[in-house]
């Protein structure tokens, strides 16, 4: 036999797997999960609904029970959403459907580091438009002006891992100026006191906004995102994808939750209450700095950030995760917000690592 590496494509012959850094601690506040989890009555009701899923049948590929509940949460059509295997999944059936053979997808670093993975994977070019370096702000002319030809336009907000939002009248301009699509992942909107593009559907027949149940609703195990577009485009989804990439007990158990979405209400407070408690106390630590977030999470800037990173996990029981060393973010950690006691663990023992108590 060949060497593998030679027996491989490329592109992925060159890839590690992915690490997403895990280990067995105290409080985990690394992957930008909901550390509330699932309200109790929500789970009874999903109980019920699993008890009563056959895993002997194949799931339907279209997830027409949970499309149906998201089609009314959002007032959209039925036929404008496509069910993934996660976000994951629909960014990379976007990719295969509309990449491949150096097609030119755009995106602004620092941001979700899969759309370059699997952009790469499946042989697309990618182009970046580096954010402000101080503000992480999108540098709308040289974006627009880039987009122009490219296959693919990607845009994050609220963006991981800065946590900046992109306005509603760049997402217009940008769906005008580019001859390609505009994928607006709003993985983390519902934190957000922000719009959702998603009101620009109808008029903008390029935009393919992307949401995800492993956030706000506390879903991420369960592997549920979703894609919400044209018909026409839905429909490219649909034929690419695999058809029982999304299994019958998720989707039984996401529609409870998207139709039990009341339920969440309190959480989704307590996370923007945390999130605002949490940066004031991070921001009196002197030295650090705290970038204002519209997600789950914070950016924070501080000394020796990798050995802080290091012993908040080996002497605090403590998972954060390290940025330090992308480029753009020397120095920089991303903090998911938690329930209120994780909150002040995590910012009790960064400002004993810095030496300071909190005041
Ligand atoms: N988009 C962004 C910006 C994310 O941060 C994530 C999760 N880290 C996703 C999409 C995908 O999430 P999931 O696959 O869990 O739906």
């Amino acid at each position: 036999m060949r060497d593998l590496k030679e027996l491989m494509r490329p592109a992925a012959a060159v890839l590690e797997p992915y690490d997403p850094a895990f280990a067995a601690v105290e409080v985990n506040l690394s992957s930008n999960e909901n550390s509330f989890g699932v309200p109790p009555a929500v789970c009874d009701a999903m109980a019920h609904a699993l008890a009563q899923t056959a895993a002997n049948r194949y799931p339907d590929p279209l997830a027409p029970a949970l499309r149906a509940e998201l089609a009314a949460w959002h007032g959209i059509d039925p036929e404008r959403i496509i069910v993934g295997n996660g976000g994951d999944e629909i960014i990379f059936n976007l990719f295969l459907a509309f990449g491949a053979d150096g097609a030119k997808v755009v995106n602004c670093p620092p941001t979700f580091s899969i759309y370059r993975l699997y952009a790469e994977l499946l042989g697309c070019a990618v182009a970046d438009v580096p954010r402000d370096p101080k503000t992480f702000a999108i540098d709308e002319e040289a974006l627009l002006a880039e987009a122009a030809d490219a296959r693919i336009t990607v845009i994050t907000t609220p963006n991981n891992p800065t946590g900046t939002l992109a306005p509603l009248a760049l997402i217009e301009r940008l769906c005008a100026a580019t001859e390609g699509l505009v994928l607006v992942d709003e993985a983390y909107l519902e934190f957000a006191d922000s719009p959702s593009s998603l009101a620009l559907l109808g008029t903008l027949p390029n935009l393919v906004v992307l949401r995800t149940l492993s956030k706000a609703f506390a879903f991420a195990g369960g592997r549920i995102g979703y894609a919400l577009a044209a018909p026409e485009i839905i429909d490219t989804f649909a034929a690419v994808r695999q058809p029982y990439s999304v299994n019958v007990f998720s989707q039984a158990a996401a529609a409870v939750a998207v139709r039990e979405r009341a339920a969440y209400e309190g959480i989704l407070r307590s996370i923007i209450e945390g999130r605002s408690w949490l940066a004031g106390e991070l921001a009196k630590i002197e030295g650090v700095r705290v970038w204002p977030s519209s997600a789950n999470f914070l950016l924070v800037r501080l000394p020796d950030a990798h050995s802080i990173w290091e012993r908040l996990r080996d002497e605090h029981s403590i998972l954060v995760r390290d940025f330090s060393q992308t480029p753009g973010l020397g120095d920089c950690l991303r903090i998911t917000v938690g329930t209120p006691r994780e909150n002040e663990r995590v910012a009790v023992a960064i400002a004993e690592l810095l030496g300071k108590d909190l005041p």
